[in-house]
């Protein structure tokens, strides 16, 4: 790197533009190198040095490297960090160089892989039970079109939505990448941007047929122009990425966007689906139910939760798969067993499709295959198999050439390098067993050679090494060298060291030469078969990624029976009209939770209809009413997801769209106040939910003062119970929201049960009916430990404002502050009026741009001077 214009320097900064936006890895020998900023920036987050390489502009330029053999564990580092990285790989060897451009020629260098976080195919780079997905967004005529697909497994979905439906069905998605078109101003924060032209309709229809080599993609499904502009983007992105070798791509599935219930961004946070609020999957939804036995299975689980169904039938055909191996356990655990130690073929097969697969990558498909076979041929002997089944079995037979051919040509356990060779197994080709037999017997011919040489020689050390620089030599130490010097000896001397010297000999030479050639005709006969392997693994892709669907719906259904079975929970009943019935409701994370410290959870009752859709939930903090909310919530969604539910039984109408908020808190989110988020997410509801639609929400009011918090949670139930009649679960602390029950009709009043006892409450989380009868707050302070002497002063201060309300009419004592609110609008309203009238006095065609400059100047000042 030294000097301003070396022919390096060009070679890295040309690259380095190419590579826009990412670190370039830049390949010198056995190490990759990052300079400059790169440097700094990896070195800082792979916690390595930071060194320095000759100067550029005067200064020292800095660097940093990773070894090239373990340069997967830092992209894996860096990939988390969120950086994305370009690879820069050597493309010639220096002899190469040297005799296209003489001694002084520089190595040719290309990027050949973009590596981000969406594009991963690596086992090592992916989470197992997690899917890795890569998003492309963009608007067409007010219309967003959605491409989804995971390169890992190749399955890809393609949907459309309206422009304000874009968070939430991203929030469904929980992309690892998002592409978007440079010139979209709506686009998401997090996209990378791309050129505008990558997401034209026509060219990403063309693309895609192109990918699967179909004239018409009718046979796949019907998709309009904004999914197809999407795909486009999509495609034209993993081009670019994969430096024109295409990732697997399953035909493409167009998602209907109410066949799944909508959930929004913040009910999936609420309600910890696949992520517990605090970040990570422990404490989730997914992390207590989650028996799958496989990490594809695991990764259909989260889709299926992400987008629970709204069809019945569909629901139902899960469920009774689920029933089926539930009354099953000797079926379901051996099952489990088998599945166990099945390998992931879906993900064996991205790489093998990306060009990245290993002769292991053959194996695992090969044996799961095999074994998936085996699977359905137990299965076919069972009675009474459901419908879903029927229809998975087909999926997992099949491969039985395919299956043999691998099965004859690897070795049982091939390796993942294959520069080696050794993968292909002995009788496969009897070309390749003759050259491997020729260089086994070189090799016994070498050990041959060893034993005459001493004798000839007279010399016990003498001995014949490898290694890399040499290949085969005689060594004798040192002072047994003279004899072998001796012209006429038949050896000749190669090298002098400080004990031993080496040479050569005429049959050593030629059974090394032997012993070569062969091994690299051996190499070159194995790679060959790689590639035949290869491509008829890639022939057979479609038909494999089926298979492995299979295997995991299989083993989504036998985890849930599983988890049924554990916990002793029921199928659900699905029905079309609106009830919500649950007997002996159970919170899935917070019983889980409880059961470790040897505490019981207390189940509890839900009854939502028609004539009683809204219950409004009393009593005091810590009482249980959160858990109740999100227990039926969960219950709903996992019964809609085909699981079976933590209740005795329940019976639940198909919900459309699912809604959970809980009130604010203290603690900042995302920058903005958190009363106004609370409003901003609550307004969604009552604009969104249906008479299908269940909502939970959690202390709505909580965010503000006590009496506009009090008014905007009374407006919200009148709103929900008359507009959007959905069923609801609505927990407060405002008992003065009990007086709601006398007007709204379908709506009753429920409490968690506490007593006090010998001056301490004692929390039962009971549900019981009726109002809450009482602010159970200073018992629960002091229950935290706030000081005996602060807890009666407020008790004090509790009787006097309780005085104060029963003689002033209760609620009318909070309403006291409307005229004051009205005063500081009437205030606003006039300030408006003279702004208004002196913008209609300015003539602003008589304006010179220096007077119009002043008139705004005073404007603004006349505003700002008014401001109440
Ligand atoms: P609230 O919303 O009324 O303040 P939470 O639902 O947050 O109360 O519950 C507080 C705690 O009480 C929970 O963390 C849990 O430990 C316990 N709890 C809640 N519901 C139950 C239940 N049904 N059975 C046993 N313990 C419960």
């Amino acid at each position: 790197m030294a000097g301003k214009s070396t022919p390096m320097m060009e070679q890295y900064h040309a690259l380095k533009r190419e590579a826009e936006g990412c670190l370039l890895f830049y390949r010198m020998g056995d190490f990759f190198e990052l300079f400059f900023d790169d440097a700094r920036q990896a070195a800082a987050i792979l916690d390595i040095a930071l060194t320095t390489r000759g100067e550029h502009g005067g200064e020292a330029v800095p660097m940093c490297g990773v070894p090239a053999h373990s340069a997967e564990g830092y992209l894996a580092r860096l990939i988390k960090a969120g950086c994305r990285v370009a690879i820069a790989e050597q493309v010639e060897t220096p002899e190469e160089a040297k005799k296209r451009g003489g001694s002084k020629a520089l190595v040719r260098r290309d990027i050949v892989r973009f590596v981000t976080a969406g594009t991963l195919t690596e086992e090592a780079l992916l989470e197992p039970r997690r899917a890795n997905m890569l998003v492309a967004v963009c608007e067409l005529r007010g219309t967003i079109g959605i491409a989804a697909v995971d390169i890992s497994t190749g399955r890809m979905e393609l949907e459309e939505c309206a422009a304000d439906r874009l968070g939430a069905a991203l929030a469904r998605l929980g992309p690892s990448e998002v592409v978007a078109p440079e010139d979209w101003d709506a686009r998401p924060a997090e996209a990378i941007e791309r050129a505008r032209q990558d997401f034209a309709s026509d060219a990403g229809e063309a693309r895609l047929k192109a990918v699967h080599g179909v004239a018409t993609l009718d046979g796949f499904g019907a998709f309009t122009r904004p999914m197809l502009a999407a795909a486009g983007g999509l495609l034209a992105y993993l081009d670019h990425a994969g430096r024109g070798t295409m990732p697997l791509l399953l035909p493409p599935v167009a998602r209907e966007s109410d066949s799944a219930m909508a959930m929004d961004e913040a009910t999936r946070a609420s309600l910890e689906i696949l992520e517990a609020q605090r970040g990570g999957r422990q404490g989730s939804l997914i992390a207590a139910i989650d028996r799958c036995a496989t990490g594809a299975g695991a990764r259909q689980l989260a889709d299926d939760l992400s987008a629970p169904l709204t069809d019945r039938g569909a629901i139902e055909a899960r469920l009774a798969l689920v029933g089926w191996l539930h009354a099953d356990p000797l079926l379901r655990a051996d099952l489990r067993e088998v599945l166990r130690a099945l390998p992931d073929i879906g993900r064996a097969l991205g790489r093998i499709v990306a060009g990245r697969g290993s002769p292991r990558d053959l194996g695992q498909v090969r044996d799961g295959l095999a074994e998936a076979r085996r699977i359905r041929d137990h299965l076919q002997g069972k009675p009474d198999r459901p419908a879903l089944l029927e229809r998975l079995l087909p999926a997992m037979g099949g491969h039985g050439a395919l299956v043999d051919l691998l099965q004859r040509a690897l070795v049982p356990a091939p390796p993942t390098e294959r520069q080696n060779g050794g993968f292909i197994a002995e009788g496969y080709d009897a070309a390749l067993d003759e050259l491997r037999q020729t260089s086994g017997s070189a090799r016994r011919a070498i050990a041959a050679l060893e034993g005459r040489y001493r004798e000839d020689t007279g010399i016990a050390a003498l001995k014949i090494k490898h290694n890399g620089v040499l290949g085969y030599f005689i060594e004798v130490p040192a002072k047994h060298a003279d004899a072998l010097m001796a012209s006429d000896s038949g050896f000749t001397h190669r090298q002098t060291m400080a004990g031993a010297v080496r040479f050569n000999s005429l049959g050593l030479h030629e059974e090394a030469a032997r012993i070569a050639e062969a091994g690299g005709h051996a190499l070159a006969a194995e790679e060959a078969h790689f590639e035949d392997l290869t491509a008829a693994v890639i022939d057979a892709r479609e038909a494999i990624a089926a298979t492995a669907a299979a295997l995991a719906r299989l083993d989504v259904a036998a985890g849930n029976a599983e988890r049924a079975a554990e916990g002793d929970w029921c199928r659900a009943e699905i029905l079309e009209d609106r009830c919500l019935e649950i007997a002996g409701g159970r919170h899935p994370v917070v019983e889980q939770a409880l059961a470790k410290g040897g505490e019981r959870f207390v189940a509890n009752d839900c009854r939502l209809d028609d004539q009683d859709r809204l219950w409004l939930i009393g009593g005091p903090n810590m009482g249980g009413k959160s858990t109740f909310l999100r227990q039926n919530a969960l219950i709903v969604l996992l019964a809609q997801a085909g699981c079976f539910v933590p209740a005795v039984s329940a019976r639940i109408g198909l919900v459309d769209r699912l809604f959970s908020r809980v009130g604010a808190s203290d603690n900042l989110a995302r920058g903005r106040s958190t009363f106004m988020v609370e409003m901003v997410e609550t307004a969604a509801i009552l604009s969104q939910a249906t008479e299908r639609s269940f909502v939970i929400l959690d202390e709505v009011g909580r965010g503000t003062s006590t009496y506009d918090g009090l008014a905007l949670a009374w407006a919200v139930v009148e709103a929900v119970h008359e507009t959007n009649r959905c069923r609801c679960l609505f927990a407060t602390h405002y008992h003065e929201l009990s007086r709601l029950a006398e007007t709204c009709e379908a709506l009753s009043l429920h409490h968690v049960r506490a007593r006090e006892w010998k001056g301490d409450l004692v929390l039962l989380h009971e549900l019981a009916e009726g109002p809450a009868d009482r602010s159970y707050g200073l018992a629960v302070a002091r229950l935290a430990g706030v000081p005996d002497a602060v807890v009666a002063r407020a008790k004090s201060v509790l009787d006097r404002l309780e005085k104060g309300r029963a003689e002033t009419g209760g609620l009318a004592a909070g309403l006291g502050d409307l005229p004051l609110f009205a005063a500081a609008n009437a205030a606003e309203e006039e300030q408006c009026d003279t702004l208004r009238e002196r913008l209609r006095e300015l003539d602003v065609d008589a304006l010179s741009p220096r007077d119009a400059l002043d008139a705004l100047y005073a404007l603004k000042q006349d505003a700002a001077s008014t401001e109440p």
